[in-house]
């Protein structure tokens, strides 16, 4: 079966209610071009119940950090004991094959548990005969969590788990493009949280501006495209909403020339290629050292020849289709116009016969640094490999893009890799591993890929509004 058969697991969480709506979406099944399921739609008085819901809810919510431990611990049971539906739903949605998809629950369940697991700090400045400043944290209100189609139970997990940590109430607005398994999720979550802590409405980018302009919201939350994040921010200005932007990344990979070649090939190429480089800290621009440049080519052709690309239902499969059919026009633009301008395609380059969105994964040598397959953000299985002699010219060529979310260097001198990363502009530098996302360590873009930081410690101050108490102590006699 490749649609979502059951309505009742397509209905909008509404100020604890689950609705249906007068208008539907067909949202596509990216592996076979059939519907994947028709999902609700939120009208603009749907969007205002969903926000007063959250408002409403907030106070009690606010005022009970204990219920929110454990209700925190209840979503990470509820992700966990419907693991295999939500799999299911977000592979037929995304065409994510099925294992990926349920590592992606898992991945959600461990945000959630962790963000039960660490109670609200209070920073001790001062606190002598003289004085006590401490710095509390409270909510902001009502988080409006915006998010894209690429991994919508992780990202949705992520902002649900540290808004509602904080004490905020959340309206979650997912991807038209992918928006049943998120809807899904809100019908499961329903059974453990009180009404209006959660509501998930659905609708295009226009109801998403609706969101981060209505007047209940205080706080936005975005991950998405840089420039969709560029609108939130000027739409955030006049109130002066919190604001979180997780955007756009190029990420760089840096192989220096002392690698063990086949060690590192593997995992370059998963950096490259896991979900079909559908990832926002995937590698996106690899640079080789001349001295193992055909070498590690060699490689990951090997492994790019032996990747399953198919039904993703089928737990085989290695690499699904692309997600949609703009995401998959894009990649064959991009892969396109590469060899249009000269550049080389050592292996893939033509989508796979229909009727589902399929291109394989294709490797690219030879092209400009202005090429648009290496300045721009291709989101897809198409990796542009670039050579170069001097490591300083690679960590230049790596920051020479306005995006800074993520890079990488590979090397078997791990301190000397440790000097590199410090020299590259991106949020996260990691060496001999990229894309590493986990619940307790700060994640974010500089430049134009984002502003603040997700996850760890500071994750959680962007949900707050810090209160500093300051107080004079009496003298002591
Ligand atoms: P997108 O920006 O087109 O859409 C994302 C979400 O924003 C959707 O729900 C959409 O309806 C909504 N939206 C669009 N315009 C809006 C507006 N003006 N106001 C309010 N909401 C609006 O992005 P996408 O195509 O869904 O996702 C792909 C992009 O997301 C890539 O650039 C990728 O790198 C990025 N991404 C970043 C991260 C990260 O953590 N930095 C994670 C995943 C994806």
């Amino acid at each position: 079966m490749t649609t979502i058969t059951d309505p009742q697991e397509r209905r909008l969480l509404v100020g604890g209610r689950l609705v249906e709506a007068d208008t539907t979406i067909a949202v596509e099944n990216p592996a076979t071009g059939e519907n994947a399921g028709d999902c609700p739609v939120a009208s603009p008085a749907l969007l205002d119940e969903a926000v007063d819901g959250a408002v409403h809810a907030g106070r009690a919510w606010a005022a009970d950090p204990d219920g929110r431990r454990r209700a925190l611990e209840a979503v990470a049971g509820v992700l966990v004991d419907n693991a295999d539906l939500l799999a299911r739903t977000l592979s037929l949605e995304t065409g994510l094959p099925i294992n990926d998809a349920g590592f992606e629950v898992a991945a959600a369940a461990g945000f959630a548990r962790y963000r039960a697991s660490v109670p609200l700090p209070v920073d001790v400045i001062h606190d002598d005969g003289r004085q006590r400043v401490h710095v509390h944290r409270a909510p902001i209100g009502v988080v409006a969590a915006i998010i894209p189609w690429n991994a919508p139970i992780m990202i949705a997990a992520e902002k649900i788990s540290t808004s509602l940590a904080a004490g905020n109430t959340v309206v979650l607005k997912p991807s038209p493009l992918a928006p049943l398994a998120t809807v899904l999720l809100g019908k499961l979550l329903a059974d453990v949280l009180p009404p209006g802590v959660l509501n998930v409405v659905v609708g295009g980018d226009d109801l998403g501006a609706a969101l981060v302009a209505h007047p209940g919201v205080g706080m936005v939350s975005f991950t998405g495209s840089t420039g969709a994040g560029r609108a939130i921010m000027a739409a955030a200005a006049p109130r002066l909403k919190r604001l979180s932007l997780e955007l756009g990344g190029n990420d760089a990979a840096i192989v220096l020339p002392d690698v063990a070649v086949e060690t590192v090939a593997a995992k370059i190429f998963m950096g490259a290629f896991y979900r079909g480089g559908q990832v926002c800290a995937a590698i996106k621009r690899l640079y080789v050292h001349d001295d193992v440049v055909e070498q590690l080519v060699g490689a990951l052709t090997r492994l790019a020849e032996a990747t399953i690309v198919g039904d993703p239902l089928d737990p085989a499969t290695t690499m699904g289709p692309i997600a949609n059919r703009p995401q998959f026009e894009r990649v064959r633009a991009l892969v396109d116009s590469a060899a249009a301008s000269g550049g080389t395609l050592v292996t893939g380059g033509e989508p796979s016969p229909g009727p589902g969105l399929f291109y394989p994964p294709t490797l690219v040598l030879g092209l400009d640094p202005g090429a648009d397959l290496v300045a721009q953000e291709q989101f897809g299985p198409a990796l542009p490999v670039l050579s170069f002699s001097d490591v300083d010219e690679a960590v230049e060529a790596a920051n020479a893009t306005d995006f800074g979310l993520g890079a990488s260097v590979w090397t078997s001198d791990v301190g000397a890799g440790t000097a590199i990363a410090a020299r590259l502009d991106a949020g996260s530098a990691w060496v001999n591993r990229h894309a590493l996302v986990v619940p307790d360590v700060p994640f974010g873009g500089t430049k134009q890929s984002g502003v603040g930081r997700a996850n760890g410690a500071v994750g959680l101050d962007t949900y707050c509004e810090l209160r500093t108490v300051s107080v004079a102590l009496p003298r002591r006699k």
